[in-house]
Formats: C-alpha cells, sequence, structure tokens
C-alpha cells in the first residue's frame, strides 16, 4: 500500500475544500481499501466522508424518493418506504454482497465501485482503465464475465452494481455537490461508456460529492422486482440480471421500466423491450416477444456468447414475474 494522509470531514464545507485539493472521498471504505491494498488505487489523501448528514431516506414531491449518499445498503434495503415504494431496489440490495459488507457500504460508494474485471485488479496485466493506453487483456483474454453491450475497442469491463439497474430502470437521478454548487445528473448520464476513454468512469467534476439518488415518482399502482442471475447463489456477481418496474392499469401496460445488469460496461436500459410492452395486455406470449429485443445491439466475446440468450431469458423470467399472465 501507497502512503496516503487521513483526514475526518465534520461538515460538508470541510468535504469539498479537501476535494478541491484533491482527496479522495472514502465512505464505507469495503472497495477502495481493496484498491489501495492491491495498489490499483494510489489516493494520497483520503477524505472520510462517513460522519456527514447524508444518511436519511425520504419521501419526495408526488411519492418519489431521496436515498442520501451515506445510507447504507442494508438501511436502504430494509427502509419501509424503499420496501413499500420500490421492490425492485431494496431487492437489488439484498441480492448484493454479503450481509456485513451491506452494513458497511453506502449508496454512493456503491454506484462509484469500479469494474471486477480481473485484469483491472492485476496490476501486472494491461488494462486501459487503470493504466490509459496499455492495452486490455480481456479482448483476446479470459472474457466469460466481461460485456456484450456498449463495449469498445479499448475495454470490455461491466458495471458491477445491482442497484445502479434498479436505479437506471427507474430513470433515477445523481445529486452532486461541488465547488460551483449543487447540480443533478441523470443516473444516465452519470456512469459513462467506456469509449476511448475507459479511466473516465462517471460524470463527476473534480471535488464533486454525491449527496443523494432521487428516485423520480411514478404511476401508481406499480409493481417492480430485481433478478440476479450468477454462478453460485450468495456472495457473486451477476453474469445477467434484470430491473423491471410495471404500471398496469385496466388490464393494459401504460408504463414499462427495464434495464440489465452483468452484461453492459454501464447499466443498461432497454428502452426496445419498454417499447414493445408499452399499450399490450399482458400475456404468456408477450413475455418472451418483449425479451427477444433485450439482447439488441450485443457484441459478444469469445467466452461470453452464452450471455446473448442467458439475458433474453433473465428478462423474460422477470417480466413474468412482475406482470404475471393474467
Ligand atoms: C466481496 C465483495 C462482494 C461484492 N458484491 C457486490 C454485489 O454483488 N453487488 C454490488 O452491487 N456490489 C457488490 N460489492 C461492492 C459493494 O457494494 C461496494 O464495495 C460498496 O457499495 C461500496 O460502498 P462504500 O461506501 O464502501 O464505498 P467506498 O469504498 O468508501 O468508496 C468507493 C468509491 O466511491 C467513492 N465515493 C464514496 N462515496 C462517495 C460520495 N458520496 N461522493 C463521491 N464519491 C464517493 C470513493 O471515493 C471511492 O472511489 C461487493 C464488494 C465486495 C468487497
Ligand atoms: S476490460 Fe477494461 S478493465 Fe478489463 S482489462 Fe480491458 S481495459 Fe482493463
Amino acid at each position: 500500500m501507497h502512503p496516503f494522509s487521513y483526514t475526518r470531514a465534520s461538515d460538508t464545507r470541510e468535504a469539498l475544500d479537501a476535494g478541491r485539493r484533491g482527496g479522495r472521498y472514502i465512505a464505507g471504505g469495503t472497495t477502495l481499501v481493496d484498491l489501495m491494498r492491491e495498489t490499483v488505487e494510489r489516493p494520497e489523501a483520503l477524505v472520510d466522508i462517513s460522519g456527514l448528514p447524508l444518511d436519511e431516506v425520504t419521501v419526495t414531491e408526488g411519492g418519489g424518493l431521496r436515498v442520501g449518499a451515506l445510507v447504507t445498503m442494508s438501511e436502504a434495503a430494509a427502509h419501509p418506504q424503499v420496501r413499500t415504494l420500490f421492490p425492485v431496489v431494496s431487492q437489488a440490495l439484498e441480492l448484493s454482497a454479503s450481509a456485513q459488507l451491506r452494513n458497511m457500504a453506502t449508496i454512493g460508494g456503491n454506484i462509484m465501485q469500479r469494474t471486477r474485471c480481473t485484469y483491472f485488479r492485476d496490476v501486472t496485466a494491461d488494462c486501459n482503465k487503470r493504466e490509459p493506453g496499455s492495452g486490455c487483456a480481456a479482448l483476446h483474454g479470459h472474457n466469460r464475465a466481461h460485456a456484450i453491450l456498449g463495449t469498445s475497442e479499448a475495454c470490455v469491463a461491466t458495471h458491477p452494481s445491482d442497484v445502479a439497474v434498479a436505479f437506471a430502470a427507474l430513470e433515477a437521478s445523481v445529486r452532486l455537490l461541488g465547488p460551483d454548487g449543487e447540480r443533478r445528473v441523470s443516473f444516465a448520464d452519470f456512469l459513462l461508456r467506456p469509449g476511448s476513454t475507459p479511466q473516465r468512469e462517471q460524470g463527476l467534476r473534480k471535488g464533486e460529492l454525491i449527496t443523494a439518488v432521487d428516485i423520480p415518482a411514478q404511476p401508481r399502482p406499480l409493481r417492480s422486482g430485481y433478478l440476479k442471475v450468477r454462478d453460485r447463489q450468495s456472495y457473486e456477481f451477476a453474469l445477467t440480471s434484470a430491473a423491471v418496474a410495471l404500471h398496469i392499469r385496466g388490464g393494459v401496460i401504460r408504463e414499462a421500466k427495464v434495464a440489465a445488469g452483468g452484461v453492459g460496461t454501464v447499466p443498461w436500459k432497454l428502452p426496445a423491450v419498454e417499447r414493445r410492452l408499452v399499450g399490450e395486455r399482458p400475456s404468456a406470449a408477450l413475455w418472451p416477444a418483449a425479451a427477444e429485443h433485450a439482447s439488441e445491439g450485443a457484441r459478444p466475446l469469445r467466452h461470453n456468447r452464452f450471455k446473448i440468450e442467458l439475458l433474453k431469458r433473465t428478462v423474460e423470467r422477470q417480466l413474468r414475474v412482475v406482470g404475471g399472465t393474467q
């Protein structure tokens, strides 16, 4: 581990000042410390933000939710309003990591977590994300767990967060506070596809602090849920996953929000699937017909072609679970 300084911010102003001077925020520390131990990350100054008052879940106008950046994954998953209004969010959290990790890890840290690509975490391997311009060992290496959507010649790594998939489906936005004030960025613009600059993963400006994630109000009634498919049933990242929310009124699907995880370089919204569902009556035939669109644009690698079919089946199954067949 490289030497670093550590300060604990007593208020938001102090945190932002330290952030502006190049300090790296640390919240639960469950992933940043690992990366520092492996020397993948080498921050010179850590700014502990865990004492800041960003730890509340509040209901916003019309029945949306604001989840503070320092709410832990366990608190968010168990929160009565999250469970009632957006089961898809609590399910995605409960299927993440382990109970011990969820007790420490925060919502802000979760959406900021870096890829689990093994080459990224192996400092002897070529990796454009870790060392821009060095190449991508995964392109011709072992790429079973890698992305099939949103990839580039420079990087094919997946975004590992589960709850980010639920946030993407629900069209959430991220609240940011920086030296120039506060702003809100849609989730779709917050996490960046690799393109030719895979080292840039989030649309954050220097020193900006995530203060909360806003989930907008949705038409009611809303049914929602999250399905995660993985190599073992616990303590494992997704091979594929699906976050689904459906507003069904008068026997017709009026709105559909669908996104997939484990397959994209960012949580992958599925607008073609959503379009196929809206205006239709739930039926056993509708789910596979809609899910067929899930892998549009997919570019499989040598070892992950199986994800195309697995993704369609994951989406189909979760549409059936959430929508029923009525
Ligand atoms: C063994 C293991 C298994 C896991 N499995 C899963 C899984 O199945 N699904 C899943 O989704 N996740 C999984 N995770 C990841 C886990 O959810 C993250 O480690 C955790 O959410 C990170 O939160 P943290 O508060 O500890 O972040 P930290 O480690 O403190 O920080 C992570 C990053 O976020 C930045 N950061 C933190 N808070 C802010 C903020 N408010 N503003 C700006 N930047 C900020 C930090 O600078 C750092 O870059 C796993 C982790 C481990 C170690
Ligand atoms: S896929 Fe991305 S993170 Fe993995 S080795 Fe290639 S450049 Fe690095």
